[in-house]
């Protein structure tokens, strides 16, 4: 099978989209992403060097990867980031180049990032209650992702969306007003379902702020919302407009609108793990390939078995669901 094939699964899905997780470091401490002590973090001789990330990510494109998006941990504290950037932005047929960060390093890399060619950006953002943010994430830095936000605001980036993690009995004070600062501000408030990926455990069904009720809290609180087209109809977001034209929002229901059926993505660990699936139980190691030598066609090979091994998808929903044996700081959004 060449090169010019596309990725696809054996459920028909075409996987153009790779997230490429840069480190599995952080600067705060979700409660519901990572423990406040111990963690235990990749060492750095294991962590994929950018040369090593560069050349996997040319393998890629040259299967029909064209959307690539940098996470983490957080990705903002990989040194000299902007140089990976840079050279992502490179790759010919490369059409979408993004970033999720949790905005604390992002005032002053805004600048930079943009100048090697990254041009949109997700912020994680729960609320915009210093008290809660303190309670959420274990560190007292909303200034300083607030300060990033109107930064990339006048660097340029387009779009600027804020992912917020909907946790039930926790966040719902803040849902109207990331709203109203979406609307302000022209950004994209993303509202992302719980999931079952933190590392302690903590994730029940009830804990869940689920799509439908935040969608009624906005059309009560603010105003009618209409369903947005979305521009590629395989990305998990479902959008939606404020119909005075002030605003959009999108939901992210990987619980109670799972979007499996039209997914497109796979994930590179910073340790250079392959998955599948976010929530994937196994994953494929081709960090020894990157690092031993082994000629491209051997990663294209590994690549394509690792797709064709994909599952339909998550079963959170079911009995059967076994949470990955990585927490979402060590797999990447
Ligand atoms: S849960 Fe897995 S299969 Fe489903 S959309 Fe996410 S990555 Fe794709």
């Amino acid at each position: 099978m060449g090169t010019a094939d596309p990725l696809l699964d054996t459920f028909g899905r075409i996987h153009n989209n790779l997230r490429v997780s840069v480190t599995d470091r952080c600067n705060i401490r979700c409660f519901y992403c990572m423990p406040e002590h111990p963690v235990e973090f990749v060492p750095r001789a294991e962590i994929l060097s950018f040369e090593e990330i560069e050349r996997f990510v040319r393998i890629a494109v040259r299967l029909g990867v064209r959307k690539v998006r940098l996470t983490g941990g957080e990705p903002l504290l990989r040194k000299n980031l902007p140089s990976l950037v840079r050279r992502i932005a490179a790759i010919e047929g490369i059409d979408d180049l993004s970033l999720t960060t949790n905005g604390v390093l992002l005032a002053e890399l805004a600048q930079p990032l943009y100048e090697a060619g990254l041009r949109r950006v997700n912020v994680h953002l729960d609320t915009l209650d210093r008290e809660r943010f303190v309670q959420i994430t274990r560190r007292d830095e909303l200034g300083r992702v607030l300060d990033g936000i109107h930064a990339c605001r006048r660097a340029g980036y387009d779009p600027i969306k804020i992912n917020a993690v909907a946790v039930k009995n926790l966040v719902e004070p803040d849902i109207v007003p990331l709203a109203r600062f979406g609307r302000e501000h022209g950004v994209e408030i993303r509202y992302i379902e719980f999931m079952p990926l933190d590392a302690q455990g903590l994730w029940l069904r009830d804990k869940v702020l689920l799509a439908d009720d935040i969608l009624e809290m906005l059309a009560r609180e603010i105003g009618p919302l209409a369903p947005e087209p979305n521009g590629d109809p395989r990305a998990p977001a479902s959008e939606y407009r404020f119909t005075d034209g002030a605003g959009r929002v999108g939901f992210i229901g990987s619980v109670s609108r799972p979007f499996c059926l039209s997914c497109n993505r796979i994930r590179l660990t910073a340790d250079g793990k392959l998955r599948y699936c976010l929530f994937a139980i196994e994953e494929t190691d081709v960090k020894d390939l990157l690092r031993g030598g082994a000629p491209d066609e051997e990663v294209v090979r590994v690549i394509r078995s690792t797709v064709r091994a994909k599952w339909i998808g998550h079963e959170i929903n079911s009995m059967q669901f076994v949470p990955p044996p990585r927490p979402m700081y060590a797999i990447g959004g």
